[in-house]
């Protein structure tokens, strides 16, 4: 509903299907102008005590810092928190997304905090764990009976 509207709405992310809220707004919106304006005319009156052209330039620069403001938000809250997949790079180019993915869960395993989360590359990173545990309790069992029949050699 104009002027104002809902700050974020939920989404699902489209690698790990991890529920998740993220802003909607892209950009500056007619809202921002009229504050900004209003912004600038108290400033300029409260500064120079009357009309002054430089209020332009303020507004100018308030305007331009706003919508840097509102865009990084919103790109920044794209990226899914739980995997790390990026929809809008994922567009641009698949591999890169996926190469920005394994980044991140290589990164979050060392990280303590990420495994007190709900990422279902948890999971992943459990099953890896387990596979290289048997793989060195095999090899363990290997190196002991080659141990013990070096120890005991049979005769001939
Ligand atoms: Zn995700």
């Amino acid at each position: 509903m104009w002027p104002f509207s809902r700050l974020r709405s939920v989404r699902f992310c489209a690698f790990c299907k991890a529920k998740r809220q993220v802003y909607n707004k892209k950009h500056v919106n007619l809202t921002n102008v009229v504050c900004a304006a209003a912004f600038t005319l108290a400033f300029t009156y409260a500064y120079f005590a009357e009309p002054d052209p430089r209020g332009l330039m303020v507004f100018c620069v308030f305007i331009i810092f706003s919508e840097i403001f509102v865009y990084m938000r919103w790109r920044n809250g794209v990226v899914c928190s739980m995997c790390g997949f990026d929809p809008i790079l994922y567009k641009k180019s698949p591999q890169k997304a996926s190469l920005r993915v394994s980044e991140f869960f290589k990164e979050q395993v060392e990280n303590p905090e990420f495994w007190l989360s709900r990422s279902p590359l948890l999971k992943l990173q459990k099953r890896i764990r387990l596979q290289e545990k048997k793989a060195l309790e095999h090899q363990i069992i290997a190196n002991r009976t080659k141990s013990s029949s070096l120890a005991h050699p049979k005769s001939p």
